[in-house]
């Protein structure tokens, strides 16, 4: 968190919301819709902790905007957590499902916990308890309101809130499908996990792969030998990690966790640095590489692609001065600041933003959605057909050409979709539509200063026309 926070997070959004708006179509009246938080639940309830005392636990729902439902985004279970911050978190949302168009409203909820300091059945009490709160208050449904995992949370967590709300609502067909990132066993999609981390990978090789913003940049196209540094080993930061240096060829040189960073200009193997943190709890003295003082010094390295995935405003007004990379892709919810996007501006380092390049997670989830009210496995039913179709056309070629593929290429060809293929190329379609559809925003006025802007541009054009061809309910 920013020490100096200039402004809150949810005024930080409004305010690059206000930037972009100006350059929309829309009356203040719908503009001031649009930016409202439709729904607020602040919560308080007891918990009993394993030493027979009781907590009072402050819990949040926001749902941001109802132009689309149900409302969909995560749970946070963080010391942080705050009505601020779970407002500006489920404002993202909205601007995120409309860009990338999913047909959601953007919604959002906080516990106010370190899950660290909670044992494993008072953290399922917690999230228990939380769940059956909003159902009583409507707050959670698959029609109403769908949370998913954020910071803090995960599969197991998703799987204690389907379990309350299914056992809460008695023969409700589509039960699943008031919570997505699930296990694949109670109902979860396959590739969900690494969906956030893929999308901000498929984003940011989309804007590697445009010529005229690289050459801008002074970089070579293609993501090939790119030096990359990540802040935040979690699910976020980890597959972002693994996907930058397996698929893209990438170099990650920095990784930081909140107990510090480490650095190795020849690159680092992510899975050795997840493998050793395990065994001696820290990032901190993995072999061949360097250890930095603090764990910000990470995010001030020279590189080619600096990616945030830990926390919010992580690069404000104080270091974005001496941040050195020329591409900032915002993995995290709001980790750079208004003041941190004026001096990008002026030192001419793109950002990618958070507010689509995270939408993998929110992606994905819609799949899961759709997979949970359809009740049927995606590549169920069409995986053995183009198998065996695909079959009946290369025993074709081969008889009319006499000549045999390989058995390398054999594979490639029959392989009829999974559930993971159709997943990933899905996500991937995506995100390459939407960052195109941003970029082409951006160059068609030259006034739009940055890409945020233009991502906002797009949301508020996509939200707005949602509420005007709704009309407004007298
Ligand atoms: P996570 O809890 O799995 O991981 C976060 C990681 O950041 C943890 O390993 C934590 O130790 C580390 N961290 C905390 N403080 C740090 C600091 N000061 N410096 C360096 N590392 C620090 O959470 P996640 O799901 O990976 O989410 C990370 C960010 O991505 C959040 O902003 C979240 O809102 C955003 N996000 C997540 C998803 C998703 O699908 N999980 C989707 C969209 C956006």
């Amino acid at each position: 968190m920013s020490s100096q926070n200039e402004y809150s997070f949810f005024q930080s959004v409004e305010k690059s919301f206000d930037k972009a708006a100006k350059f929309t179509k829309w009356d203040s009246g719908i503009l001031e819709q649009i930016k409202a938080c439709n729904g607020i639940l602040r919560l308080r309830y007891p918990v009993k902790r394993d030493d027979g005392s009781i907590e009072v636990i402050e819990a949040y729902r926001v749902q941001h905007s109802q132009h689309k439902t149900p409302c969909k985004g995560g749970i946070r279970f963080s010391e942080e957590v705050n009505q601020d911050e779970v407002m500006a978190l489920a404002a993202l949302m909205t601007y995120k499902c409309a860009i990338v168009n999913v047909p959601f409203g953007g919604g959002k909820g906080g516990i106010k916990i370190n899950p660290k300091e909670y044992s494993v059945y008072e953290l399922e009490k917690i999230t228990r308890r939380y769940t059956s709160e909003l159902v009583k208050k409507n707050f959670i449904g698959p029609g109403i309101d769908v949370p998913a995992p954020d910071y803090g949370t995960g599969e197991r967590e998703m799987a204690w809130i389907v379990d309350t709300y299914a056992s809460l609502k008695p023969g409700e067909i589509d039960a699943t499908g008031c919570v997505t990132g699930k296990p694949v066993s109670q109902g979860g999609v396959r590739g969900r996990k690494e969906a956030t981390g893929l999308g901000v990978f498929f984003g940011i090789r989309e804007v590697c792969n445009m010529p005229e913003v690289m050459s801008d940049l002074g970089l070579t196209t293609g993501l090939a030998d790119k030096t990359v540094v990540i802040q935040g080993l979690g699910n976020v930061g980890y597959h972002c990690a693994k996907f930058f240096s397996e698929i893209g060829g990438s170099k990650i040189i920095a990784l930081a966790e909140y107990e510090g960073a480490i650095t190795n200009p020849n690159g680092l193997d992510v899975d050795a640095v997840v493998a050793h943190r395990k065994k001696t709890g820290s990032i901190l003295n993995f072999p061949g590489a360097t250890n930095l003082a603090k764990n910000t010094d990470a995010l001030e390295l020279q590189c080619d692609i600096l990616i945030p995935a830990a926390l919010e405003n992580v690069i404000n007004g104080e270091n974005a001065p001496r941040v050195q990379a020329k591409i900032v892709g915002e993995a995290a919810n709001g980790p750079c600041t208004p003041e941190a996007d004026e001096i990008f501006l002026k030192k001419g380092i793109l950002c990618v933003p958070d507010m689509y390049l995270n939408a993998g997670g929110v992606t994905v989830s819609y799949f899961e959605w759709l997979k949970n009210l359809s009740h049927v496995r995606y590549g169920r039913m069409e995986k053995r057909f183009t198998e065996n179709l695909n079959m009946n056309i290369l025993d074709q070629m081969e008889n009319l050409t006499g000549k045999n593929v390989s058995d390398k290429a054999r594979k490639v060809i029959l392989h009829g979709p999974d559930e993971v293929d159709l997943v990933h190329s899905g996500l991937e379609e995506t995100m390459i539509t939407a960052t195109r559809e941003i970029m082409d925003i951006w160059k068609s006025n030259k006034e739009i200063p940055d890409m945020r802007t233009a991502a906002y541009v797009c949301a508020i054009n996509k939200v707005g026309t949602s509420y005007a061809e709704l009309g407004i309910f007298p």
